[in-house]
């Protein structure tokens, strides 16, 4: 899966500008390797639209510091960041993954395929709960392996939680026992492990329906072996249809699994992923994180991390926000210190003004005094801080008063000049600010600061 989307990213290098006929390759590489990773073909059209939509007329390139390194961000980097999104969108859920119950103890029913780890998870989950200070009870209702009762009792042991079961009775009769005997112990959250089939049986169905019904649990997790591909969503339906389940618990994702699965559960029955199984003991358990898999099923973490340090760069509200504020004149150091390191982020000042509509402002060039280097930005950083709030205030004061230049000097291991040289920069950069200002509209046109 992961190739083919970098094999989709490639097909965009080199272009500037995204539109719709040149995404197509590309769009056809994601649509046959979702395919190949068994998503349904109705997720797939949904998911390649949506993309579309969001990609055309993706322009914008910038320089970004990325792990140390100044990166380029293109069109095809802003195309793996919304396929990233549109994943992580098809898989998220709101809210806590568990419902309480309120004056009783909260039901939480395991349903599954055999070997799909239903027992392993149950033992997960209350591990899992147990360490929110909640105390969970195990039911062992599985009686069609003469073993699953036996397998929750080592597991129970392991993690000091009990395990209850009647022997001889029926499996709707033990869960129908299990709440009595859960307020008898005093816990507050019942677990039921059920018995799954090979594949769905309508008597496998009846039990289920019926102990759901005995219980009413506020939970119903349906247990998923990640690695069964497409059959995984044909199983989550048809639990779906006849018990209505509340989540998903992806086992065996330790594997190398695709996240087919994962991707199209979700689409399909309206249940989210909650959780994730990743080994075989009890600890290997966690909730599942819709950006985590996105990056997995991508396979391209590095360049979905350079486009967030990006969005963080141009943070569109902040910089709306700012932009407003500086444009009226209210310019303080300390702006300019957040300007200055946002500009090294960005690349080289000047990299950022051939980027700007500000040619006319300069007919002669930039003023050579104005570009910043790296080094240069520390020097401004520790003379900056070393100023009182004061001065901050009243930059003047420093060039009316030697006395405070020096001792700032002092204080950030430079000398006065260089103190003398930050001020006349930042009185500039005020000065550039005001211009922009009485430019209206102009902001407009500046990446980032729509
Ligand atoms: P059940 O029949 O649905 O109750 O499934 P079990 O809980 O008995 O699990 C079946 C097998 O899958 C066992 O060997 C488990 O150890 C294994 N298993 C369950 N969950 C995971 C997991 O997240 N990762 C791995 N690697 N193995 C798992
Ligand atoms: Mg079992």
């Amino acid at each position: 899966l992961a190739r083919g989307f970098r094999q989709a990213r490639n097909r965009l290098a080199g272009l500037t500008e995204l539109s719709e006929s040149n995404i197509e390759p590309a769009l056809r590489e994601v649509r046959l390797s979702l395919l190949e990773a068994d998503v349904e073909i109705g997720v797939v059209k949904a998911f390649l639209s949506r993309v579309k939509q969001k990609a055309v007329g993706r322009t914008l390139e910038a320089k970004v510091k990325h792990e140390g390194e100044t990166m380029q961000v293109s069109a095809s980097d802003h195309f793996v960041k919304i396929c990233h999104d549109e994943l992580e969108a098809m898989m998220s859920h709101e809210g806590e993954p568990i419902v309480w119950a309120s004056g009783r103890p909260t039901g939480l029913m395991m349903v599954g395929l055999q070997g799909s780890g239903k027992t392993t998870t149950c033992a997960k989950l209350a591990r899992h709960i147990a360490k929110q200070g909640k105390k969970p009870m195990l039911v062992a209702a599985d009686m069609q392996r003469p073993a699953a009762v036996e397998q929750l009792k080592v597991l129970g042991n392991q993690i000091k939680i009990p395990v209850f079961n009647i022997s001889g009775k029926s499996p709707v009769e033990i869960c129908a026992a299990a709440e009595a005997e859960a307020k008898k112990l005093g816990r507050d959250v019942i677990i039921y492990d059920t018995a799954g089939r090979l594949a769905i049986d309508e008597k496998l169905m009846q039990e289920l329906a019926e102990i759901k019904s005995r219980v009413a649990p506020e939970n119903i997790f349906l247990v998923v072996d990640a690695m069964i591909g497409q059959d995984s969503v044909k199983t989550a339906r048809s639990f779906h249809e006849r018990l209505g389940i509340s989540g998903v618990v992806l086992t065996k994702l330790d594997g190398d699994a695709r996240g087919g699965a994962a991707i199209s559960i979700k689409e399909v029955t309206g249940a989210p992923v909650l959780f994730s199984g990743v080994g075989e003991t009890t600890d290997k358990f966690e909730e599942f994180r819709a950006d985590g898999m996105a990056s997995r099923i991508l396979g391209m973490g590095d360049v979905v991390g350079l486009m967030q340090d990006f969005e963080q760069v141009v943070d569109q509200k902040k910089a709306e926000k700012d932009a407003e504020r500086l444009l009226q004149g209210d310019f303080s150091l300390d702006d300019f210190l957040e300007q200055v390191r946002m500009i090294q982020k960005m690349g080289s000042l000047k990299d950022l003004v051939d980027k700007l509509p500000l040619g006319g402002m300069f007919p002669g060039g930039l003023p050579k005094d104005v570009n910043l280097d790296d080094r240069e930005l520390v020097r401004i950083e520790a003379i900056i801080q070393s100023m009182t709030r004061f001065e901050k205030r009243d930059p003047y004061a420093l060039i009316r008063e030697p006395r405070r230049a020096e001792r700032i000097a002092k204080g950030s291991g430079t000398n006065a000049e260089a103190v003398a040289e930050l001020v006349q920069k930042f009185l500039f950069m005020k000065q550039m600010m005001s211009g922009l200002g009485q430019n209206m509209g102009m902001m407009g046109k500046i990446p980032g600061m729509k």
